[in-house]
């Protein structure tokens, strides 16, 4: 065990504090990270809030990691000291259910993946995540971040990158869809990037037009107010895909409105409230409204090579780790372009 420092809430809706965390000796097929970059998901603010399901405190969140490889057990085949890679919201899962074996360990039926935090190990302990110096993982998931790719740009990707990617490609994004991103935060801005990179012509419904500029020069084709009644009526029946990012329910009658026929509504949005849907909205246009979590292991990996491929990285804001509490509520407030970054040095 060594002892690191992190930050970390003490308790439900408690502000985040500098403390110290024990980490677990470097195992057979373990390697040990040295952090360099963590970014700030909305999801860790939904947990260390409570906002979904009583979360296990003290809570040190970050499932978004970039980082350097400073130490590997004798056992490590895939990794080697000074490999940038990155970590996601997984550590382990049981490995063996079918879900598993398809490279769909976030689906895992075998008791549910170990969560990064927020979550109990194999050992019985419970899981710290990314705010922190360093973090021990099982090289099956830790993942190659291509040289090319910053570390404080691709550490979103850890999370918004798979997000987002995985969905677009199962339905399909690519040339002649018509794909809408609803919500321009972390997700938003990252699904944009990537379902521009795959070829589909992207719109925006963002609140407002106050980040028209930045979404046309991410990679949108069109920018819309979801404020302006007028909007749902121009692009009534437009789209192939709506992959919905936002953190709050909406009016998903009016979103739906906006679908084709053989349309799907892709929801990686995860409000704390439950959400009203009409099964009139759907059963006009045989439309279909689904939901995606993050990705596996192996698609983790294609999503970086992708990205490197294609020269993609979040928009960051790069902060210091007493600047975390500030961004929490910035994010709140749909302040945020487009990804907080912590420097894991200043923990
Ligand atoms: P974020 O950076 O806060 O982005 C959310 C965006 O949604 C905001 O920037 C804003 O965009 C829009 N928005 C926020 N509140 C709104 C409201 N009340 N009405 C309408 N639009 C609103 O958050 P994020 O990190 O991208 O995460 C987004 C959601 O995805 C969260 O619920 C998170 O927990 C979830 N998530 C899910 C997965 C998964 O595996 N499914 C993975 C990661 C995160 P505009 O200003 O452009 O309107
Ligand atoms: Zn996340
Ligand atoms: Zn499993």
């Amino acid at each position: 065990m060594t002892t690191v420092a992190a930050y970390a809430a003490p308790a439900a809706k408690a502000p985040l504090e500098r403390t110290t965390i024990e980490r677990r000796a470097v195992g057979d097929h373990d390697v040990l990270l040295d952090i360099k970059f963590s970014g700030i998901c909305h999801s860790d603010i939904h947990q260390a809030q409570d906002g979904w399901n009583p979360g296990i405190f003290p809570m040190v969140p970050g499932h978004e990691i970039a980082g350097v490889v400073t130490e590997v057990g004798p056992g490590v085949t895939k990794f080697a000291v000074g490999d940038h890679v990155g970590v996601g919201c997984m550590v382990d899962s049981c490995r063996e259910c079918d879900n598993c074996k398809a490279g769909l360990e976030q689906y895992c039926t075998g008791g549910g993946p170990v969560w990064t935090y927020n979550s109990v190990g194999k050992d019985g302990e419970p899981t710290y995540g990314g705010y922190s110096e360093n973090i021990v993982v099982d090289q099956d998931f830790v993942v190659r971040i291509p040289k090319g790719l910053p570390l404080d740009a691709a550490a979103p990707l850890l999370c918004a990158g798979i997000t987002t990617y995985s969905p677009l490609k199962h339905w399909n994004a690519g040339p002649g869809k018509k794909v809408a991103v609803v919500g321009l935060g972390g997700l938003g801005h990252m699904g944009v990037k990537i379902a521009h990179a795959l070829g589909a012509e992207v719109t925006v419904l963002s609140q407002s037009l106050r980040k028209k500029d930045d979404g046309l020069r991410l990679g949108a084709d069109h920018y819309y107010a979801t404020s302006d009644p007028k909007t749902f009526e121009e692009l009534a029946g437009t789209f192939d895909i709506i992959l919905n990012t936002v953190s709050a329910p909406l009016d998903f009658a009016a979103l739906l409105s906006l679908l084709r026929t053989d349309g799907t509504l892709v929801n990686v949005g995860i409000p704390e409230e439950e959400v009203n849907i009409s099964l009139q909205s759907l059963f006009g246009n045989r439309r279909s409204v689904s939901s995606s979590g993050i990705g596996g292991i192996a698609e983790t990996q294609e999503m970086l090579d992708f990205c490197a491929e294609h020269g993609l990285g979040a928009e960051i804001e790069l902060i210091s780790a007493e600047e975390i509490n500030e961004a929490y509520d910035r994010v709140q407030a749909s302040d945020v372009r487009y990804r907080f970054v912590i420097d894991a040095a200043t923990i």
